[in-house]
């Protein structure tokens, strides 16, 4: 396999760093320490066509494939994580999947708003009780006349109060569980009986908005439905192989971001009259944060080239392996970011405690660590 960026997705990495580092690094810190999310970058990001790169011309996206989005996601993410997470709002996760299972109709409607980020979207799975158990889910959808009615929570959701478009999973029969569930697509803030509510008590990505949505005796039409009815589980789990390779793309954004300010501080701060990359100790944690990113972003592109040979691949295990090593990796890094910088590494005045506290996100979102090794498990040792 050939690990050559081409010439568009090396234009689109530089397009992606300019702005990164143009647009969103003058106000990244000031609004992570404010907690402020600003709608227009991401509508920016749209316009440049970075959501676009899953999506053909025909639903205005422009094919530029999976490696030129995770290319771009990571340099989005190296700035700024909070940032990185709207390529799966508007791509992986509900454009691409409405692509895949959608009817004509619904790809006309939904898609072209989402890879523009004219309207923001989401994807809606976790509730209160129903975390890496999808299944045990309690949210229901129940058949009435040309409606579906939803009642129930969902939480922890990115976008939550943001999103005009929400894919969201719900039990249209609980007694079949994973062969019960279905998958809506919910105009969010056209739909009455929705509520959403920001959560932010929140440990890191202060810019990205994360919140609940309940829904109480919400009619959505029948035509609203995504593929068939009690095929959510196979949409869903199909889904999260999208979500986490985009997940792993901001967690190799991470990692690199952690060498490069580690290896910064380090070459400025002495100590014991020279500076403290000339002490072995310090080299060997960088070298291992280099190596181990390197890894991580290797991965990334193996499984993202997979996807761009043959879009409807489910290639689970290669996307486990790469979602997993580079969350760990990230972590790592982050963690011995704060480290070598010290004192300045524990104060929230350095991006090195911010990014050990981003870096944690990737350890959860889309699975967590645990549940991509049993997924890989299962792929390599049999279920
Ligand atoms: C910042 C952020 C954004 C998010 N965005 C979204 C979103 O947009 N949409 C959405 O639907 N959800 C979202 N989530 C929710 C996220 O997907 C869940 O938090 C995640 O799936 C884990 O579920 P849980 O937190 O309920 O943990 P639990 O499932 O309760 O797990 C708790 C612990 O038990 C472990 N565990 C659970 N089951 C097993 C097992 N079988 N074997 C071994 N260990 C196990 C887990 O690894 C974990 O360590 C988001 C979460 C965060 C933090």
């Amino acid at each position: 396999m050939d690990f050559e960026l081409n010439e568009e997705q090396k234009l689109m990495q530089d397009m992606a760093r300019r702005f990164a580092r143009e647009t969103i690094a003058p106000i990244s810190e000031k609004d992570e320490e404010e907690h402020k999310f600003r709608p227009e970058l991401v509508r920016q990001m749209g316009e440049l066509g970075f959501f676009g790169c899953l999506i053909p011309e025909e639903y205005g996206g422009n094919g530029a494939g999976e490696v030129a989005s995770v290319v771009i996601t990571e340099e989005i993410a190296c700035v700024s994580p909070s940032y990185g997470l709207p390529f799966n709002m508007q791509a992986h996760g509900t454009a691409k999947t409405i692509l895949r299972y959608g009817n004509e109709e619904q790809k006309k409607k939904y898609i072209p708003g989402l890879a523009s980020a004219e309207k923001f979207g989401c994807f809606a799975i976790t509730e209160p009780g129903a975390g890496s158990d999808v299944v045990s889910m309690l949210t229901t959808a129940v058949e009435d006349g040309d409606h579906f009615v939803l009642n129930g929570q969902k939480t922890w959701i990115s976008n939550a109060h943001v999103a005009d478009i929400g894919l969201v999973y719900a039990m249209t029969d609980k007694s079949r569980r994973h062969k019960g569930m279905s998958c809506f697509i919910v105009d969010l803030k056209e739909t009455d009986g929705i509520t959403t509510r920001p959560i932010e008590t929140k440990l890191g990505l202060y810019s990205a908005p994360t919140g609940e949505i309940f829904f109480e005796d919400a009619r959505v039409p029948k035509e609203n439905l995504l593929g068939e009815v009690n095929h959510g589980f196979k949409i869903c789990m199909s889904m999260l192989d999208n979500t986490r390779l985009s997940c792993a793309a901001r967690a190799v954004g991470v990692g690199r971001a952690s060498f490069e300010v580690a290896k910064e501080y380090a070459e400025d701060r002495k100590q014991f009259g020279k500076p403290i990359i000339k002490f072995p100790q310090i080299r060997d944690d960088l070298a291992e944060m280099y190596l181990e990113n390197q890894a991580a972003r290797l991965l990334l592109w193996r499984a993202a080239q997979q996807k761009d040979n043959d879009p409807n691949v489910r290639n689970s295990l290669e996307v486990s392996v790469a979602k997993y090593f580079a969350a760990e990796a990230a972590v790592k890094a982050a963690n011995d970011c704060v480290k070598i910088l010290g004192s300045y590494g524990f104060s929230t005045e350095y991006r090195a405690s911010r990014l050990l506290r981003d870096a944690k996100s990737f350890q959860i979102v889309e699975g967590t660590s645990n549940i991509q090794k049993l997924v890989i498990g299962n792929n390599i040792l049999g279920k």
